[in-house]
């Protein structure tokens, strides 16, 4: 089993009712990681990053059990830099500042010990890129996962709309599975972006949960009723991360164990809401996380005959 995960580091300034950061550390990749190490000690990432970026942040990673062999570090130059401000309602945010950087000219090189991949996640990052990687891997992975968002619709939705006929598993929330398919009704949309290549599709709702489709069947996974929510950056991504982490660790890869792959992903993304950044997710501990998915559980189970 091996894991590839792709996607921005970043550093990242989020604005949300409850308050402001300076410049922390993100990125779409840096959470799928960090969400990947709970379910294997084997993370490999392909990234980039500039001198900027502190080496303690990456060491961080390597103590979670991330290979960064992919991390490229580029002299003289800046990590992609972006900037959230979220409503009060904090399902939905203004991006401030995007500022690609490193991103821009980013050739993802994959160290030949990660030719061995067998479940790769390609998180939010220009689709070209995505679509680069694939083709470098010199076996197809027995699933590729990934994750997009609005700014490349706007931007390259035809280069996106290529990559997504390639891959396994799309996620995307709501407003982009609108945007993507012109359609408002999310079952429309569904069958519509099911049509454009992936086999399944994820649509996260926010913290109205989530929703898992194929052509024959849908399941719904709620995201757990929280007292408070903090900081959203970031879930998206570490729900992606919490269901391909759990994927690989089971090896699994059947639409039932996805059922159960998504309930991982949306635990762990409920951890990762209360607080700034990685904070939450850079203490959470392998109990605290089992504990939370029983709750998922308690949540959704009822008897009932009918
Ligand atoms: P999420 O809240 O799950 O949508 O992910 C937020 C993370 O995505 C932040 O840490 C950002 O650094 C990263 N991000 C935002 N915009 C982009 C972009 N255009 N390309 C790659 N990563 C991005």
């Amino acid at each position: 089993m091996s894991l590839l995960v792709v996607g921005s580091v970043a550093f990242d300034a989020i604005e949300t009712p409850f308050g402001k950061t300076d410049k922390i550390i993100g990125g779409a990749a840096t959470y799928i990681s960090l969400a990947c190490s709970f379910f294997t000690k084997q993370v490999n990432l392909v990234s980039v990053v500039g001198e900027d970026f502190p080496t303690s942040d990456i060491s961080f990673l390597q103590s979670k059990g991330v290979d960064t062999a992919g991390l490229q570090i580029k002299k003289g130059e800046k990590s992609f830099f972006w900037s959230g401000k979220y409503h009060n309602d904090m399902n939905s945010r203004d991006t401030l500042v995007t500022e690609l950087n490193v991103l821009e000219k980013f050739d993802p090189i994959i160290p030949e010990k990660y030719q061995d991949c067998k479940f790769l996640m390609l998180g939010n990052l220009a689709p070209s890129v995505q679509r680069q990687v694939i083709e470098r891997l010199v076996k197809r992975p027995k699933i590729i996962v990934m994750d997009t968002m609005n700014f490349w619709m706007e931007i390259a939705m035809d280069d996106l709309i290529k990559t997504i006929s390639m891959v396994d598993v799309l996620t995307i929330n709501d407003e982009e599975a609108r945007l993507l398919s012109k359609e408002y009704s999310l079952k429309k949309a569904a069958k519509k972006i099911l049509k454009m290549g992936p086999k399944v599709l994820i649509i996260k709702k926010g913290e109205h949960g989530a929703l898992l489709f194929n052509e024959n069947e849908a399941f719904f996974a709620p995201a757990l009723p929280l007292e408070e929510v903090f900081d959203p950056t970031g879930a998206g991504d570490t729900f992606a991360g919490g269901f391909i982490g759990y994927l690989a660790k089971t090896e699994d890869i059947s639409f039932e164990n996805m059922k159960r792959a998504i309930i991982h992903g949306s635990a762990l993304a409920s951890f990762c809401v209360e607080k700034f950044g990685i904070e939450r997710l850079s203490t959470l501990t392998s109990h605290e996380l089992e504990d939370r998915i029983q709750d998922f559980i308690d949540l959704v189970q009822f008897e009932m005959s009918i």
